[in-house]
């Protein structure tokens, strides 16, 4: 399929499109539109929906994958400053010991991958690498706890209040991932200052109980719910690698692109196995299966920042770049992902030099998602064009 860019308005096609007041497209009628294209131009001219079918996800995702990252660029182009990457620090600040038997990670305590179980990183510590993070160009700092929820940990869950706080208080956007959260838990955060809360549903809900069976599917849900309307911003994803089957990843899509509302970052996680977790001998995910995903998320959820997350360490920089043009804004940077390596700090900044990305700034104002909701991809493209 060819996009044209009309000089002659007053002669559109009857297959034209009006995709900005000021700018004419138009499709070749000599090929057939994949559903990548027809979806695209859509959220291009409507802006972000939920009311997605799980076969109207599907057809995207199975669009040819050049078609596919061609199109989740063009939306990427629209909805977001595509320049802007937003740099993001997780520290584990709570490290393994945990009662739950997600196959994927080395911090259960039902593994035997040779992680030792750590208390609670005391405040001095937090906050040192708060900072560390912020002169490295990270404007948001995420604080994981490897916990499989906060009941009953009223002493730690105070204490991480006040890192929240402290943290807040630098500037930098504060995000938490400390397991399942009650409602009253949630807007303790909020009042601290918490910009999001990470909680990824991981798969599909079908494939889920495969991968972890000491919580629902429903449970996972259920957080979002208190972070949502805590109004928190929900930061929530999934991982791909974990032996599921295409479908399962369409699915885990389907489910985050129909929620109420879009969560604001979309982490894209590749398993990096670990030895020692059930899923040690899976094979590494390849570059076109993120793709696939990153494209899909981003035509699905225009606003949403997506995240490329664990297992970037395995991805070559034009492997990267091919990820930021299929629609990925958001990266970790620092030298771990919780316990698994991450990239190197200086080759990441050398990495924005050389593709032309920046840093972007941290957002705090409570207003901006509610506008970006309300507001169509199209009119964001006119006032930035
Ligand atoms: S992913 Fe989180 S909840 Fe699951 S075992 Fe690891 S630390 Fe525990």
């Amino acid at each position: 399929m060819i996009l044209i860019r009309s000089i002659r308005p007053n002669r559109r096609p009857a297959s034209t499109v009006l995709l900005r007041p000021h700018i004419l497209y138009y499709y070749s009628s000599s090929a057939a539109s994949s559903a990548a294209a027809v979806e695209a131009e859509r959220t291009i001219r409507l802006g972000p929906r939920n009311d997605w079918t799980r076969g109207e996800i599907k057809s995207i995702y199975d669009s040819p994958l050049l078609d596919l990252l061609f199109h989740g660029a063009q939306v990427h182009r629209h909805a977001q400053n595509f320049r802007e990457v937003q740099q993001c620090t997780l520290l584990s600040i709570k490290t393994g010991g945990c009662s739950e038997d997600c196959s994927y990670c080395p911090q259960s305590s039902r593994y035997d991958t040779g992680l030792k179980a750590q208390k609670l990183m005391n405040k001095d510590a937090v906050l040192q690498a708060a900072e560390k993070a912020k002169e490295a160009g990270s404007t948001r700092f995420c604080m994981g706890a490897a916990w499989r929820d906060t009941i009953g940990r009223k002493t730690n869950f105070s204490q991480i209040l006040e890192y929240v706080k402290e943290i807040r208080g630098m500037g930098m956007e504060v995000c938490c991932t400390l397991g399942m959260i009650e409602k009253q838990q949630a807007l303790a955060l909020k009042e601290a200052g918490l910009t999001a809360y990470n909680h990824n549903l991981d798969t599909s809900r079908e494939y889920y109980p495969n991968i972890i069976t000491t919580r629902t599917y429903d449970d996972r849900l259920e957080t979002l719910k208190h972070v949502r309307e805590a109004g928190i911003n929900v930061c929530s994803g999934g991982i791909i690698g974990l032996g599921e089957a295409e479908e399962d990843r369409v699915s885990l899509l389907h489910t985050l692109a129909t929620l109420p509302s879009h969560p604001e970052s979309v982490p894209i996680n590749a398993l990096l196995a670990v030895k020692g977790t059930p899923l040690e001998d899976q094979k590494p995910v390849e570059i076109w299966e993120m793709i696939r995903m990153i494209a899909t998320a981003r035509i699905a959820m225009p606003k949403a920042m997506v995240r490329l997350s664990a297992g970037r360490v395995r991805f070559s920089v034009p492997e990267q770049a091919l990820c930021f043009l299929a629609g990925a804004n958001s990266i970790f940077t620092g030298d771990k992902l919780l316990t698994t390596p991450n990239n190197d700090f200086d080759a990441d900044q050398q990495m924005f030099k050389l593709l032309g990305l920046l840093p972007k700034a941290p957002s705090f104002s409570e207003d901006v998602v509610k506008d970006f909701e309300a507001e169509s991809c199209a009119e964001v493209a006119s006032s930035s064009g």
